[in-house]
């Protein structure tokens, strides 16, 4: 049956069959501690009440409707979303590929407006990442993933992340969107330097370009706060936003301010984004995310979390560095990471890498204690066989 699936995936020989909280449990019945969530997705781990309600109870309603005509899930999740940013209106897709080539049009359309100009131009970072399709592959700064599918899309530069001289270089009057992650999670957990986001927001100010930020990954509570920009004293124009937005349930979007709120009638669409499913329980993550006071906790698990690594960092060798922030973490490694993650896999912990040398650390944002100690535990213990 394994034949029947196209090969694009390196995948682990395990099937998961169901979840509970921040654990999992194979089709052999086997346990693991699950430190990846779906790739950060899971922010409330598996099976939470308030995710099954919503879905059970909307599904018996209504599932999907087409953008042709309002639903109320789509509409209370927007003002959610308006009430706790400094935005205005959203946009609803299914992934944050979908929420990312949506910036990219805002960012076109935005310049299109500005008459007389050849305002198309759209920046990126080296070494980030933004999704597989053409477009927002065309912004992803890494060779490896662009150069089987050339030629991308026109109209792009990269900047070296963090080197406000090359985006001084760079940046102009063409320029109509600057994208960039906060946290670059994909590409092994690299922070932003918080002077290079302010100089980043002076420049799109002053050559009138949008600036974009991507927090699919780093967003919806992972660094503490609901939004990652919350945590940078910057605010961007655009917000990309997906993985832990449904807390597993598939769903993008995007949020503009006043300034990149460009699109007309007909420029832009989704067949699924916003059904009232999809949005029913986005809303019931946020209100638990939120009301519930989950992320409020993120910090105090974050320290607690990297006490501990700190610790294992002092006693093998083999860690070279402590990375992220709230619970976007990552272990720099003087070795490729394979070795360790098949060995903590064996051993019961789900884990997975980032960049060359990086393991990530994306457990639930509502892990327990008891969950967190055993997951270390078996990171040491696999460490320990090993180095
Ligand atoms: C995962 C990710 C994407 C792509 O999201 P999909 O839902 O896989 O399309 C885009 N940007 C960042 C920062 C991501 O981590």
């Amino acid at each position: 049956m394994k034949d029947n699936i196209m090969k694009n995936y390196g995948r682990l020989d395990i099937t998961l069959e169901k979840g509970i909280g921040s654990k999992v449990f194979d089709t052999e019945g086997k346990e693991y501690i699950d430190f990846v969530s779906g790739i950060a997705v899971n922010c409330l781990g598996h099976s939470h009440p308030a995710i099954l309600k919503a879905i059970n109870e909307q599904s018996e309603k209504l599932i999907h409707i087409s953008n042709l005509y309002w639903n109320e899930p789509q509409l209370k999740l927007a003002k959610k979303l308006v009430d706790n940013s400094d935005h205005k209106e959203a946009f609803f897709c299914n992934s944050g590929t979908e929420a990312v080539e949506t910036a990219l049009k805002i960012a076109r359309k935005f310049g299109k407006n500005k008459k007389g100009k050849n305002k198309n131009e759209i920046l990126y970072m080296e070494n980030s990442f933004h999704g597989r399709s053409l477009g927002a592959l065309a912004v992803t700064g890494q060779k490896k993933y662009q150069t089987p599918f050339m030629p991308l899309m026109e109209g792009v530069n990269s900047v070296k992340f963090n080197d406000i001289d090359d985006l001084k270089s760079k940046i102009n009057g063409n320029t109509c969107g600057v994208i960039i992650e906060p946290i670059q999670g994909e590409g092994g957990i690299e922070k932003v330097d918080k002077e290079f986001l302010k100089k980043l927001r002076v420049l799109c100010n002053e050559y009138n370009a949008l600036l974009i930020f991507d927090e699919v990954q780093c967003g919806i509570g992972r660094l503490g706060k609901l939004f990652a920009y919350e945590s940078l004293e910057v605010i961007p124009d655009v917000i990309c936003m997906a993985k832990g937005l449904g807390g597993g349930f598939p769903i993008g979007a995007v949020l503009t301010n006043k300034k990149a709120s460009v699109l007309k009638k007909g420029d832009h669409g989704c067949t699924f984004g916003g059904n009232p499913l999809a949005s029913q329980v986005s809303l019931a993550v946020l209100k638990e995310l939120i009301d519930g006071r989950v992320i409020k906790k993120v910090k105090d698990k974050e320290n607690y979390i990297v006490g501990k690594l700190k610790k294992l960092k002092d006693k093998y060798e083999v860690i070279k560095e402590i990375k992220g922030e709230g619970l976007l973490l990552g272990i720099k490694l003087n070795d490729k990471p394979q070795k360790l993650l098949n060995k903590t896999l064996d051993n019961g912990l789900l884990l997975v890498g980032a960049g060359k040398n990086v393991i990530r650390i994306v457990p639930p944002l509502n892990v327990k204690k008891e969950d967190i100690d055993k997951g270390l535990d078996i990171l040491e213990k696999s460490i320990k066989v090993i180095y």
